[in-house]
């Protein structure tokens, strides 16, 4: 079982779902248990990163989803740090934006500078985050 921890902005309490599979998890209609709102929250759970046995090598999909969606750009500089280091096909670019993130710059304004780039210079990281699938009109 899975637990995923919400707010509700309507009435602000907080409350824990649980769900078999990060399938279910997304499939399901969440609502606020006291007054049934839809308007939550997710609550992310911290993961500590300044212990330095973490193994973000080891992580599940799903751990490292909740990485992304903590916002925390110093996690996930770390997390691509720990997962990509030791992986020079990555790039330059790659750990331009592993150094990026972990001096606390935003993964949107990393994000987006990096599809800057990608525009003039094709190869390369195009993006940290795989966008979602939109049809290729180039030709
Ligand atoms: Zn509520």
């Amino acid at each position: 079982m899975h637990a995923y921890d919400f707010r509700c902005k309507t009435c602000s309490i907080s409350f824990t779902l649980t769900y078999k599979s990060y399938r279910d998890y997304d499939a399901a209609e969440k609502h606020c248990p006291k007054c049934g709102s839809i308007e939550l929250a997710r609550v992310i759970k911290r993961i500590n990163v300044q212990a330095p046995t973490r193994d973000y090598g080891r992580m599940t999909s799903e751990d490292m989803l909740s990485v992304f969606e903590s916002g925390d750009s110093r996690q996930v500089g770390q997390m691509f740090d720990q997962v990509a280091g030791t992986s020079p096909e990555l790039g330059a670019q790659f750990h331009e934006t592993t150094k990026r993130l972990m001096g606390g710059e935003s993964m949107e304004s990393v994000e987006r500078s990096l599809q800057d780039q990608d525009a003039t210079k094709n190869g390369g990281v195009s993006s940290i985050v795989p966008p979602p699938a939109a049809p290729s009109t180039a030709d």
